[in-house]
This record gives structure tokens, C-alpha cells and sequence, in this order.
């Protein structure tokens, strides 16, 4: 089997695993770049817990993200164009054999993420500790500085934060935006993506990584929930938070080379 598609599929059962709250049902959807033309991604309706090779479909990125470029679309238009960006799961070209399995409609949202310099993985949850902030009256102020150094080392030196949009391709389209705004200002891809009553988006170059960060996402979001019980964060100061962020790449760069 494909080693990108085995990692995605181990991956995917972890994060499903019950104990961790994540997702429940079929919840949440994971995706990993096959090649620099076509991705693997969640199929409709299938769980994390259980997902097997079968659950999963190869589709092309230009198939999936000319969407981008369509006004409105029905949700059947949807559906037809996603069924129409599949490839053959073991060349990734040509047509799909006629399985009836259809991609996740947050395909074009993963089609994004792994559009991103340095991301190979990504995972989309709603775990309970991060929906209990994204639903919050206070989700922006809370996110808006770090608590922890090891959250830095792990999900960077900021989320990207969406304001609550239509699932599909709207919000799609707002969240390449805000991506690249933070590319902009940060030079790197974001780790975290926060989205308002919805949920999390976790991207890493493997899927090692994307299962470290959704962790320590969540582990922040307990800790918040936390701190505004004894009076509010005490967020970290800009100078502290790119100290740490710096120190870490160094050590990552280090780790690289094998040092
Ligand atoms: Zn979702």
C-alpha cells in the first residue's frame, strides 16, 4: 500500500479513539498528499475510529481547487465536481473506477492545506475541549495570545483564527485567506487553524506531527478553560513568545540534520 495512504490511515484510527474526545460518530476528516498532483482524503460518512484503506479517496488538487474559482454552486453541483476530481487510487491519474465513494465535502478545505509549503498531513476534529472555547463568548480574546512554551514549540507562534462561516466552499475561500495572511506574517504555514463554532484543523509535514498538535490543542484549550475559572489567561509577552518559537525551529533545524 501506498506509505503516505498507511500513515494516513493509522493516523486517522488514533485520532477517532474515543478516549481522546475528539470526534464522535463520523465526526472530523484527515487527508495526506500522495504526490505533488493528487491527495488521499476521507470519504463521505465513514468514522476515524474504524477507517480502513477503502475509506479513503485519491482526488487531483486542479480537479478540487478550480472549485475555488466557480461562483455559487449547489450542493449538487458540489458533489458532482468532487466526484468528477477523482483519480485511480494506484497511479493517481486517469479516471476513478465507478465505486460510488464520494469525497468528504471539506475536501476543498484539505485541497488548501496541502497546498501550504511543508504540509504533507492534515486533520480536521471537533474535539469537546476546543469546541467548549470556539463556541465561547470569549473564543477571539482567548486565543489571541500563548500560555505555555511547549504550546509554541508544538502549534507555532499563533492559530489562525476564522471567524463562524458556511461549511463548504465559503469557507474554503476564507480560510485560504487568512492561511496566506499568516504566511504573510509569519513566514511559515500555520500548525493551528481555530474555526468559530466549528472546530480544528491540525497541519504537519507528518502524521507524527499532526497528532502532536492536535494534542497540545487541545491540552491548551483545557488549560484556558482552566485559567478563566481563576480569573483569566496571563498570556506570554510577544518578545517571550518568539523567543521560544526561534529556539525551537533551531532545535528542530538541528534535529534535522541530525545532530
Ligand atoms: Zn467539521
Amino acid at each position: 500500500m501506498d506509505a503516505a495512504l498507511q500513515q494516513l490511515i493509522t493516523m486517522s484510527n488514533r485520532l477517532g479513539d474515543p478516549a481522546l474526545d475528539y470526534v464522535i460518530l463520523a465526526e472530523g476528516n484527515t487527508s495526506a498528499r500522495a504526490d505533488p498532483h493528487s491527495f488521499w482524503v476521507k470519504a463521505s460518512g465513514t468514522e476515524l475510529r474504524t477507517i480502513d484503506a477503502n475509506g479513503f479517496v485519491r482526488v487531483s488538487f486542479p480537479g478540487v481547487l478550480e472549485m475555488l474559482q466557480s461562483a455559487a454552486m449547489t450542493d449538487e453541483q458540489i458533489r458532482v465536481r468532487l466526484s468528477d476530481a477523482k483519480v485511480d487510487p494506484l497511479t493517481g491519474r486517469g479516471a476513478a473506477p465507478a465505486d460510488g465513494v464520494q469525497p468528504s465535502v471539506e475536501t476543498v478545505l484539505h485541497a488548501i492545506c496541502l497546498s501550504l509549503e511543508g504540509v504533507n498531513f492534515v486533520a480536521h476534529t471537533h474535539p469537546t475541549a476546543i469546541n467548549a472555547l470556539t463556541c465561547s463568548a470569549a473564543f477571539e480574546t482567548a486565543v489571541s495570545g500563548r500560555l505555555f512554551p511547549d504550546e509554541i514549540v508544538l502549534c507555532g507562534p499563533a492559530p489562525v483564527v476564522v471567524p463562524y462561516t458556511d461549511p463548504g466552499l465559503p469557507l474554503a475561500r476564507k480560510v485560504k485567506e487568512l492561511a496566506h495572511r499568516h504566511l504573510d506574517e509569519h513566514g511559515e504555514a500555520p500548525r493551528v487553524i481555530l474555526m468559530q463554532n466549528h472546530g480544528l484543523i491540525a497541519l504537519g509535514q507528518s502524521a507524527q506531527q499532526v497528532e502532536n498538535i492536535t494534542a497540545m490543542a487541545v491540552k491548551t484549550a483545557r488549560v484556558l478553560i482552566g485559567a478563566y475559572a481563576l480569573g483569566g489567561p496571563h498570556f506570554m509577552t510577544l518578545a517571550a513568545v518568539a523567543r521560544i518559537h526561534t529556539r525551537s525551529d533551531e532545535l528542530y533545524r538541528r534535529k534535522l540534520l541530525g545532530e
